[in-house]
């Protein structure tokens, strides 16, 4: 799937196996390396464990070595200090604008590279080998990468595009439900956002991808990426409204994140599906669409094992503490805030007239 940028495109392969065919798959990528030259892996100690082995057997094939940088699993990685080493370990291999790096792992990894490669010797190559379900439908396509810090998510971070994204859904066998079932949440959102078709094939096919059965799992990665890749490509820095649409259910999920203290308690994907439940409500409050509508989205995520009350959260706060999280977000604009809602089920638009007292009093009747 090509990802249309002028000057800039790249491709999206999705292919089962396509880790062992590494060195054929991204061999323009591969061509500076070898004759004593490492090619630069960056990896978590899960996904380094799990796919590094075949990878690099296949490297070896073609005389290729890889060398590892390695993060412990979790957003911890996503941060100064991890932007730091890395970026130390790169300048110390040597690594030059022409050259690529490779993200193996989920949206930490493949975050924390795009940025380290966004910014060393003001931009140097990389490509995504993305092995989370979310990671493979929304966070290694688009060029948005970034670290944390004490201000929260996501608020450093530079717009990079990769060279090329090798989706590999065999991957996933090994994913923990959990995760499989938070990435969905974006998989859900594709259809939701814009194609009603694809939503009514996931209303009767997502158990499938849930149980990871090949052909439908591709087809619901490849059917979420040429849509981001598609609205990336109309909008690549989110300047007009197109981008936005990506945010579906993620101002409401971003406040339950801040709100749970962005933990292991609530997930990304599990707060996006909250989120999108919240913003099929709303719409329905607000008469664009039909409370049958609003609940055939909330079915469709309980049915996929995601959480779809916050009322069983058990927050303590009410929907005005949850409204000031969304006052930092970063697209807040004074006391307003463009909100991602539903005309249809398969179409989002931005709200520019939403007021967030009217979002609190809302909130507190689902709280
Ligand atoms: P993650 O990278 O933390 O991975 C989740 C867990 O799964 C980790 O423990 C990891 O080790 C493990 N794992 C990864 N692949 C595995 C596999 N194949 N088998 C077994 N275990 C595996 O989480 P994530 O959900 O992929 O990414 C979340 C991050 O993505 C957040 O930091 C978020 O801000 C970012 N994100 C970025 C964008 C973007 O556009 N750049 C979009 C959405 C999310
Ligand atoms: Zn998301």
């Amino acid at each position: 799937i090509p990802v249309a940028l002028a000057g800039r495109g790249y491709e999206v392969v999705i292919e089962g196996g396509l880790l062992d065919r590494l060195p054929q798959a991204a061999a323009p990528f591969l061509k500076g390396y070898g004759n004593g030259r490492a090619v630069p892996f960056v990896a978590d100690t899960n996904t380094r464990r799990l796919y590094a082995p075949a990878m690099e057997r296949a490297l070896a094939a073609h005389n290729l070595k890889a060398e590892w940088f390695i993060v412990e699993p979790g957003e911890d990685a996503k941060s100064w200090r991890g932007l730091e080493k890395l970026t130390d370990w790169l300048l110390a291999l040597g690594v030059t604008r022409k050259d690529h790096v490779f993200a193996l792992g989920g949206g930490v990894v493949g975050d924390l590279v795009g940025f380290a490669c966004a910014i060393t010797k003001r931009g140097c190559g990389f490509v995504q080998i993305p092995t989370t379900l979310l990671a493979q439908v929304d966070s290694s396509v688009g060029g948005k990468t970034a670290i944390n810090t004490a201000a929260g998510k996501n608020l450093i971070g530079a717009f990079h595009q990769p060279s090329l994204v090798l989706i590999d859904p065999l991957v996933l066998a090994t994913l923990p439900p959990r995760e499989m079932r938070a990435g969905y949440a974006e998989v859900l959102k594709y259809g939701l956002l814009g194609d009603a078709a694809f939503f009514a094939w996931l209303e009767a096919n997502g158990d499938k991808v849930l149980a990871r059965e090949p052909a439908a799992l591709e087809h619901a990665i490849a059917t979420s990426i040429a849509m981001k890749a598609r609205i990336v490509a109309e909008d690549e820095r989110e300047t007009a409204d197109r981008r936005a649409l990506l945010n579906l259910g993620h101002t409401f999920g971003h406040a339950l994140e801040a709100e749970t203290g962005f933990s292991q308690a609530l997930l990304h994907g599990e707060a996006v599906a909250l989120g999108m439940v919240l913003a099929a409500r709303y719409s329905a409050r607000r008469g664009e669409i039909s409370q049958e509508d609003a609940a055939r989205a909330t079915a469709a995520i309980a049915a996929a094992g995601l959480p779809s009350e916050i009322a069983a959260l058990g927050l303590s706060r009410d929907g005005a503490a949850l409204v000031e999280h969304m006052r930092h977000d970063k697209k807040a604009e004074g006391t307003t805030l463009p909100f991602l809602l539903l005309k249809a089920l398969g179409e989002a638009y931005v709200a520019r007239d939403v007021d967030l007292a009217d979002i609190a009093a809302f909130l507190d009747g689902e709280l």
